[in-house]
Formats: structure tokens, C-alpha cells, sequence
């Protein structure tokens, strides 16, 4: 064996096979897999080993190739049961608002121009007519997500000025958000005020002073308070607001549009109790329990809304042509009465028990084997902490459950299911319809080799 047994790169790139390389992956990537391919058969040969046939070295090159390029950002199939799944990319969207970033993303567009008169328009325009005439709010400003939109509110308002807020709400969310360190980069002083579990309005009031400049209500989100609790009512707190001249910004998180109780979960606070309270301002997520794009939505007065307007920040969180898209079409669905129909979240959180068991029984049918039985679904997302809604889950009981989601993980498109009691559990409210030929192909090919 020797070093000249190998081919030369200018050889192999004559072949049929590394032709259709260099048409596939471009030539300086291609040439840098083979030359890696073949630095990696000489070292072999000075450790006294054969080196690889030609076909076979191109081929561990094509693997290489295809590594190196894999996009690890791809679809996958949640069977978690999970709807608003934050790991999971949050929102899968409505056919309207993938249409219209497609036809967005597709051409030029009207994003900063006004058509009637020829000139410069705002993007802004775009969404906030939509947003008013939905909420009936003052004004409305779209920002890049919800924690921008808390921190654009805190830093235009309360710059150097104290912000009054319960100790029950300093929450910290996924992903890093935390209320008292989103206070300290927006330059405001964070003044905590009552207890984890009581706070009273004297609290609030007791607190206020010159230096106050905003009274902040945040939702608890993804936990839960019970037992000797008390807040007041963000109307109390309004009240309070009001007559200190103090503005009241509610981070209300998840910010549903629709009232989550008419599908038997609890009450979820939504957007307009909020304004109807008075707030000044509203803050939430365009992701969430709205079922949009990644957005951070700002509602309330106008004069307060300007002020965010203006501020030199808010340059730096403004979303993106393809957000704004998207975010246009999930709010028509809304204004079209039509939400619970178009918007994937709300489709699964109202899907029927009736429906679910009948596509877990189909699966049970086409897979022959696995076991219908009753679970529970959750929203997900910061919303309805301990909240659930039964459903009708596809159980299978396999000899190594972690080996098969294992297996699930890596099929293509990738399926996340859990396990529970041993069994691998496949909830029907998460897989949305036009993936389930996959999941299933997929279950029979692994069902198939580890039996
Ligand atoms: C989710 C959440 C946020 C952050 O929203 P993003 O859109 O994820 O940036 C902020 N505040 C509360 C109360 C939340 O639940």
C-alpha cells in the first residue's frame, strides 16, 4: 500500500460522480470535501490500513456535503399534545398569513410606500388600522416580539424613574426573561411592592412618590399563586394611576383575543378586559394565544403610543417585512370572525374529543397495534398554567421507549412525542392534518424494525 495508490484530486474531479457533486454543492465546497477525503485516506495509509476505492472516498464526500449543509432549523411533527410549544417554534400559521409572506417575500412590495400619493409611507400603517379597529384601542405599535415591546415601554416611559410592581409578578419566562432584569437594562428602578403571595393597592399607593413613573402589572404567565392570596384588579390599579397621573402598563404575555372558557379551560385574561380596565398601555405576544408570527404588539393610549413611537429604540425592535405579512393576515382572520376556523392554535385548542378519538382509533387501525386512551392536551405558551383538555391519545407499549422516540426524532419529517407510564404517547390535537401520512409512515417504519 502506498500513498500513490490514492487518486489525485484532478482525477477524481473527471468522474461522473463528483460532477454531479459540483453541480449539486458548487465547486470550493466540493473540492474541500474530497480534499478532506483524501487527507483522511493518507493518514489511514500511515497507519498501515488499504486505502478507499474511489467510489467509496466520493461517496464520504457526498456525506460530508450533505453534513455540512443540513439546515438543523426544519419542520417538525409535534405530537406532544403541547399547542403552543415555545421549543417547538410557538405558532404554526394560518394558509392566509403563509400566503401573504410568500407574496411579500416574492417581490417588491408597499412596505414603507403609499401608493395613492407616491410617496414614502410608514410600515407601521400596514398593522396598526387593524389593530384598533380590532381592539377599539387609541393606538397600536408592532415591535420585533413581547419582551422588546416591555422594554421599549419601560425604557420610553419610565428612563430613570421608578417602576412600581408586585412582588408576585417578578417573573422570569422562558428563554431568559426576567421582569427585574429587563427593569435594570431599560434604566428604570424597579420598587417591589407587597408580598409573593398578598399585595394590597395601600402597597402600591404607599409606594408612589415624585420618582414614579409607571405602575407595571405583569401575568404570572406559566405559574400559578392559590391559596391566601390577594392582587388588586388592574381597574384598581388604574384608578390608583389615574390619580397620581401615573400611566398603568400591563405585560399581559399570552394576550388571547377569543375567551379560552367557551372550550372548557379557564379563563385566560384577554386583551380587551385590559383596555376596558383603563390600562395606558397593553403589551403581548404575537405568537402565542394570538397563533401569529413571532411579534411583540403594543396597544393603548395615543399619547403613550407615540411616546414609544419616537423613541430611538424602537428602530432597533421593529419587525420585519415577512412579520408584518403574516401578522396582517392572523389579524384579519380575527376581524372575519373566522379565527377559531383559519388559525391552527385555535383549531386545535377547539378540536372536538369526538374528532381526536376518531383519528387516534384510524391510527390504532392503520398501524395494527397500539391502544386508544384518554390524556390531556395543554395550551403552552405562558397561558393556563395546570390547565388542561382531555384528549384522546394513541399509546404504544414497546420494549424501549427512549430507543423509539429516539428512532421518532430522527425520522424525516422528525416526530416528538412523550413518554408516560412506560408507553410512547401520540396526542392527534398537535399533528396537524397535512403531516399525518408522515407521522404514520413514520411509526410503521420503526414499529417494523424494533419489534
Ligand atoms: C411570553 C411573555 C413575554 C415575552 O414574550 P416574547 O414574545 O416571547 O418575547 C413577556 N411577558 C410575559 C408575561 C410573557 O408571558
Amino acid at each position: 500500500m502506498s500513498l500513490r495508490d490514492l487518486p489525485s484530486v484532478e482525477r477524481l474531479l473527471q468522474s461522473e460522480a463528483v460532477a454531479e457533486l459540483l453541480a449539486a454543492y458548487g465547486r470550493p465546497l466540493t473540492l474541500e470535501a474530497i480534499r478532506g477525503q483524501l487527507e483522511a485516506a493518507r493518514d489511514a495509509i500511515r497507519e498501515g490500513e488499504s486505502p478507499p476505492k474511489e467510489d467509496v472516498l466520493i461517496e464520504a464526500a457526498r456525506e460530508t456535503l450533505e453534513a455540512w449543509l443540513a439546515s438543523t432549523l426544519q419542520p417538525v411533527i409535534n405530537a406532544t399534545g403541547v399547542i403552543i410549544h415555545t421549543n417547538l417554534g410557538r405558532a404554526p400559521l394560518s394558509k392566509a398569513a403563509r400566503h401573504a409572506m410568500i407574496e411579500v417575500a416574492t417581490s417588491y412590495s408597499t412596505l414603507e410606500y403609499n401608493l395613492e400619493r407616491g410617496v414614502r409611507g410608514k410600515r407601521e400603517d400596514h398593522i396598526d388600522d387593524l389593530l384598533t379597529r380590532l381592539t377599539g384601542s387609541e393606538a397600536a405599535f408592532v415591535v420585533n416580539n413581547n419582551a422588546a415591546a416591555v422594554l421599549l415601554a419601560l425604557t420610553s416611559l419610565a428612563r430613570r424613574k421608578e417602576v412600581i410592581v408586585s412582588r408576585s409578578q417578578l417573573i422570569e419566562i422562558g428563554g431568559g426573561f426576567r421582569i427585574p432584569e429587563i427593569m435594570k437594562q431599560s434604566g428604570a428602578k424597579l420598587v417591589e411592592v407587597g408580598t409573593t403571595n398578598r399585595t394590597h393597592l395601600h402597597d402600591y399607593e404607599a409606594a408612589i412618590h415624585e420618582r414614579t413613573g409607571l405602575i407595571l402589572r405583569a401575568h404570572h404567565s406559566n405559574f400559578k399563586i392559590i391559596g391566601f392570596t390577594t392582587e388588586p384588579t388592574l381597574a384598581e390599579l388604574v384608578d390608583l394611576g389615574k390619580r397620581f397621573d401615573i400611566p398603568v402598563l400591563d405585560d399581559l404575555g399570552s394576550g388571547a383575543l377569543l375567551d379560552t372558557a367557551q372550550f372548557g379551560l379557564g379563563h385566560e385574561p384577554m386583551v380587551q378586559e385590559s383596555l376596558q380596565a383603563g390600562a395606558s398601555l397593553v403589551a403581548f405576544s404575537g405568537d402565542k394565544l394570538l397563533g401569529g408570527p413571532q411579534a411583540g404588539i403594543l396597544i393603548g393610549k395615543k399619547s403613550i403610543v407615540d411616546k414609544l413611537r419616537r423613541h430611538p429604540l424602537a428602530r432597533a425592535v421593529r419587525p420585519d417585512k415577512l412579520c408584518l405579512a403574516a401578522l396582517a393576515a392572523t389579524l384579519t382572520h380575527y376581524l372575519k370572525d373566522e379565527a377559531v376556523q383559519q388559525i391552527p392554535i385555535w383549531q386545535m385548542i377547539a378540536a372536538p374529543l369526538e374528532q381526536l378519538r376518531s383519528r387516534s382509533e384510524t391510527w390504532v387501525e392503520r398501524l395494527g397495534q397500539g391502544e386508544v386512551i384518554s390524556g390531556h392536551s395543554t395550551v403552552g405558551g405562558g397561558s393556563l398554567p395546570e390547565e388542561t383538555l382531555p384528549t384522546s391519545l394513541l399509546a404504544l407499549s414497546v420494549r424501549y421507549p427512549n430507543a423509539f422516540t429516539s428512532h421518532l426524532r430522527r425520522a424525516d419529517p422528525p416526530v416528538i412525542a412523550r413518554i408516560e407510564d412506560d408507553r410512547v404517547m401520540l396526542d392527534p390535537r398537535t399533528v396537524l392534518m397535512e403531516q399525518e401520512e408522515d407521522l404514520l409512515r413514520a411509526l410503521g417504519t420503526i414499529l417494523s424494525k424494533t419489534r
